[in-house]
């Protein structure tokens, strides 16, 4: 049995300059697979790219962040983001790569809603393209990986308005209460490596069916230790943590994780 990490960015500058350093320290630790999230069409190759160098470790996931779906408007309106200096993608170009791409995904992802960062203004556009990948996810019979920041609620009515079954949630920052539902209504939720210096964390980790949890980093954000580059080892760290909380041992938190991965992504890490 391994350990598996549901949502990295491998693909981050600052890990990509020592990828092979990073793999094989998630290796070491016991990972055995990581699912890289694609954030536009230049990511998603990246990912692609990974994926094909390091095929029994890394599985690739292809989205469109949901601020850059609709980051084009968003600077067109002169609302203040920041980025790194690389090509503002498209939106439907966007769309298509992943409906172009989505076989060879492992799963499709990072998507969703984000009303955080957008303005008001542009909350339908989102949403539109959000439905867009929803359904060709549904369509080729990929699991979804949700990231979603103030606005979760509307998040699960567009998700379950659209009948989509096998989504995990991202690092999910809304009530505890809204969390529960979520997983009442069959959904994963994946728990950041941050969890033990969270309280809203740890207090999922607690109260979530065990069955719909699993683990994730979001590398490199997200660290155990504030300020320190997160990567795909740490998922040890915050398996120790859940072993605590369930008051069960390490194994006891890894076969629990295992066969909640295979119910959502369908195969064996
Ligand atoms: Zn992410």
């Amino acid at each position: 049995m391994g350990f598996f990490d549901v949502h990295a960015h491998l693909t981050d500058k600052r890990l990509a300059a020592m990828e092979s350093d990073v793999l094989d320290r998630a290796r070491a630790a016991g990972v055995t697979t990581i699912i890289s999230n694609g954030l536009n069409p230049l990511d998603n190759q990246r990912v692609a790219d990974l994926a094909a160098r390091a095929p029994d470790l890394v599985k690739p996931a292809f989205g469109l962040y949901p601020v850059d779906a609709v980051l084009a408007d968003m600077l067109a309106m002169g609302v203040e983001y920041q980025r790194d200096d690389e090509p503002v993608p498209d939106p439907d170009e966007s769309v298509q790569w992943v409906a172009d791409h989505v076989d060879e995904a492992f799963a499709v992802g990072e998507i969703g809603l984000d009303h955080y960062w957008v303005p008001a203004e542009l909350w339908d556009q989102q949403e539109a393209i959000f439905r867009r990948l929803v359904r060709i996810a549904m369509d080729a019979d990929k699991p979804i990986i949700i990231h979603t920041r103030k606005a979760e609620k509307r998040t699960l009515d567009v998700l379950l308005d659209m009948g989509a079954t096998r989504v995990n949630w991202h690092c999910f920052g809304s009530k505890v209460k809204l969390a529960q539902r979520i997983a009442a209504a069959g959904h994963w939720m994946s728990i950041p490596a941050n969890a033990r210096r969270s309280e809203s964390f740890t207090k999922m980790l607690r109260v979530l069916p065990r069955e719909k949890i699993l683990l994730e980093t979001d590398c490199p954000y997200l660290g155990p230790d504030k300020g320190e580059l997160n990567e795909p080892m740490n998922i040890a760290r915050t398996a120790a943590y859940a072993a605590e909380l369930w008051e069960t041992d390490i194994d006891g938190v890894k076969a629990q994780l295992e066969s909640n991965f295979h119910d959502l992504f369908r195969c064996r890490p």
